[in-house]
């Protein structure tokens, strides 16, 4: 059926004369329907008995889904000829989508790359997560601070699909029904897989709400899949999220089990053998308690054989179906529970996290391995390793660093479960979407081939001294930055300068990954700029992030940048030169918007710190300049693309742990020792600012930096200013940027999350 047609249909209207939502609808149901074909196609070529894997993660940041089903279903090219034919816009249309905001950073961007490789891989492989209605807040700016407000996502018509598949779902004081709500997922020239979103129907979008997102956090039924990550600076709010992540896992353990029961039966099994038809990958460790979940029911109920599985048997075939994937280092942010909250919330789950404790108890007599610490906290990581058969890092320092020294005690015991899984980004959303005009000059210069083996982007090398492919890759990118400018000006009303350098940094607010540092360096530019060394090209630093709400500090260096931003464009000394502007609500749509018109790609975390990082690989895939740390994937970026093609500095991951383990870091010395840095840091409490701004905010945050300053700001402060001049300087000569561009691009080919997925299949699903 064609647009037309489901135009007709529907609204009884051409397409001319429906309205750019309808036309939005009607192409969701065409694409729905076409969906299905290939569905059907697909189940009838295969019997759906053999492996799967299960990717069980508490956030998919999915992102809009339209022009990507339509570039994955070979339909792009001909649905939006269509529509320019009568006079409409895909991009356009697209404005009429909503962006699912299933996820907060990385991590769920990650999953959702996952599952478009696992779909274009031809593997068999869905994603199991929770249905939240309003997701993560929606940012608003307001008295240069952010504001959390609720974000309805959820229409009457979207890509979800109702089922009629429920389980109950049983809490300490409570029992609920979920039901289960499905998103194709649609592979590039791939199969048809499914995203699996929980939810429970009594849930109320109309719980009343103050302060912007806080609401009643004991009404577990209307609130239980209202937000992803409530508040959990108290006791209520962190009962919520145990109470989400066992939903999200006791549906996830129903629905494995109950595909498995069908498939043992079938080939003459039992569930001993779960690991031959599952295999399951657990996201950071929001998703841990599917381990004693299934024991818990593989303990209790009946096997095929009417027999029923000691705790022993249950524990060696669940550890022969788990893998689990680490994503951080951060002290605060790998969870324990307390005992007596999960006593509240999954009683049942007690007795068994207490057996596998004891298990581990018996076997070791080094106590950093217990599950249960002496405070009663239940580490849910130390779950997924020692009852898991695989654990993975995500960029090879990261694992490194997990092995000698994060998680060593563990690595002793089982140095073979240890591997790394350096992630990666889909090519389709990250280049052939966002990017139309450099895909189609690629094409053009080294064919197709690069959409399914990105490695064959590195043919691009050849064309490194090519006068002319050089001026068109810089054409391409001026094109993107002034179509960025004008979408500025438009959904924001902020003027930007397209003939200027966009340094851009924009993921989640985190001390660690260092905004404070490139405020830092704004406040030093401001100086220079009003000393008169004005520089050659102005400057645009762009930033884009949402603070976790209750993060005061983080909150607070958000402050200072909006600050700084009104600071200087009121100050017609410096704002012909330079320009700040933080934008609003950043989100998977934004990014797209945003990575294709880059410069410079600020990665500029404390190394060590960053697990990976995905957005630097996307800045580098369209040809901005990484200016980064040693951390992460950063460092593989900088080997792949050799030195003279990146901008790095600062202290490296080993100098970093030891000035942690030596505890001799302190920021007061350099800032009192240096004149500049003081004279920067001081900016942040000086007279000038604070008509913009809040006292107590910005002293808050002047403090933390001067007498705390846990990652190390200051540390790198003064070598990330000159190499950032450098950057800046170089940027001057445009040949000799275009062809770093170029090798960038070239180069980004092994950071595909198809070449991810493929080492996930070979060394750990094994479908
Ligand atoms: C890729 C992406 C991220 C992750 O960015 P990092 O720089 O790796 O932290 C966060 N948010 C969105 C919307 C993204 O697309």
């Amino acid at each position: 059926m064609s647009i037309a047609e489901i135009c007709n249909k529907m609204y009884g209207k051409t397409i001319r004369e429906c309205s750019n939502e309808q036309v939005y609808t009607a192409l969701l149901a065409l694409v729905k329907k076409v969906t299905e074909e290939r569905k059907e196609a697909q189940e009838r070529q295969e019997k759906e008995n053999g492996k799967k894997v299960y990717y069980i993660s508490a956030e998919f940041l999915i992102g809009k889904l339209l022009s990507n089903n339509l570039i994955n279903l070979g339909l792009y090219e001909q649905i939006s000829q269509e529509l320019e034919e009568n006079g409409k816009n895909i991009a356009q249309i697209e404005e009429a989508e909503p962006e699912p905001s299933l996820g907060n950073g990385g991590l769920g961007r990650l999953a959702a790359c996952f599952l478009d490789s696992i779909a274009t891989l031809n593997l068999n492989g869905d994603g199991i997560g929770i249905n939240y209605h309003l997701g993560l807040f929606r940012q608003v700016f307001a008295q240069n601070k952010q504001t959390e407000q609720p974000d309805y996502w959820i229409q009457k018509e979207s890509w979800l699909t109702k089922t009629e598949v429920q389980y109950p779902v049983q809490f300490g004081k409570l029992s609920v029904m979920s039901r289960m709500y499905d998103i194709d997922v649609t592979g590039y020239e791939g199969r048809v897989n499914k995203l699996h979103l929980f939810d429970i129907d009594t849930v109320d979008e109309k719980i009343p709400m103050h302060d912007g997102i806080d609401f009643d956090k004991n009404a577990i039924e209307k609130n239980l899949t209202l937000f992803l990550y409530p508040d959990d600076s108290d006791r209520a709010g962190q009962l919520l999220r145990i109470y989400q992540q066992y939903f999200m896992v006791s549906n996830a353990a129903q629905l494995i089990l109950s595909e498995c029961r069908r498939k043992c039966e079938k080939a003459g099994k039992t569930l001993k053998n779960l690991n031959e038809f599952a295999v399951i990958q657990i996201n950071d460790t929001h998703p841990t308690m599917v381990i004693p979940e299934l024991i818990r029911i593989l303990t209790t109920q009946k096997d095929i054989d009417g027999s029923v599985m000691t705790m022993q048997e249950a524990a060696e075939v669940v550890t022969k179906t788990c893998a689990y994937t680490n994503h951080t280092i951060l002290a605060e942010a790998l969870e324990t529970w307390p005992l007596d909250y999960l006593e509240e919330v999954v009683p049942q789950l007690v007795p068994i996290i207490r057996y596998l404790d004891e298990n581990v108890r018996a076997r070791y007599t080094d106590s950093s391995v217990y599950i249960i610490d002496e405070n009663d906290r239940v580490h849910m990581a130390h779950i997924d390793i020692h009852y898991g058969f695989s654990v993975n890092g995500v960029a090879k320092l990261h694992t490194e660093i997990l092995m000698q020294e994060e998680l060593k005690s563990f690595y002793r015991i089982y140095p073979e479960k240890f591997n790394n899984k350096t992630n990666g980004i889909t090519f389709r959303r990250w280049l052939l979407h966002c990017n139309q005009a450099l895909a189609a000059y690629i094409e053009e210069l080294i064919g197709a081939d690069f959409k399914k083996e990105a490695g064959e982007l590195s043919q691009l090398i050849k064309y490194a001294d090519d006068e002319n492919v050089i001026a068109r890759m810089l054409e391409i990118k001026a094109e993107n930055k002034k179509r960025l400018a004008a979408y500025m000006q438009e959904k924001c009303g902020v003027k930007i300068n397209p003939q200027s350098v966009f340094d851009i940094q924009v993921k989640r607010l985190h001390e660690y990954k260092r905004q404070q540092m490139n405020a830092l360096y704004v406040i030093y530019k401001y100086f220079e700029i009003k000393a008169g060394n004005i520089p050659d090209t102005p400057v645009t630093v762009i930033f884009g992030a949402k603070a976790a709400k209750a993060y005061t500090i983080a909150k607070d260096i958000i402050h200072l940048i909006l600050c700084l931003g009104e600071l200087i464009a009121n100050d017609p000394d410096v704002s012909p030169y330079l320009k700040v502007v933080m934008v609003e609500n950043y989100n998977v749509t934004m990014a797209e918007k945003l990575i294709p018109a880059c410069d410079i790609s600020e990665q500029i975390s404390l190394a060590s710190k960053e697990a990976s990082g995905t957005g630097n690989m996307k800045f580098m895939l369209n040809g901005a300049l990484t200016l980064g740390t040693f951390d992460g994937a950063n460092v593989e970026i900088a080997q792949l693309v050799g030195k003279d093609n990146i901008y790095t500095f600062g202290a490296s991951s080993d100098e970093v742990i030891a000035h942690y383990k030596n505890a001799d870091y302190c920021a007061k010395d350099l800032y009192e020792k240096d004149e500049m840095i003081k004279k920067c840091v001081d900016f942040i409490v000086s007279d000038e600012l604070k008509q913009y701004g809040d006292e107590e905010n910005l002293s808050r945050l002047y403090h933390e930096i001067i007498s705390k300053d846990w990652f190390m700001t200051l540390l790198d402060f003064k070598e990330y200013i000159k190499v950032k001049e450098q950057a800046l300087a170089d940027y001057k000569d445009r040949a000799a940027w275009g062809r770093k561009m170029l090798i960038n691009t070239a180069m980004a080919g092994f950071f595909s999350s198809d070449r991810t997925i493929r080492q996930y299949n070979t060394d750990i699903w094994k479908l």
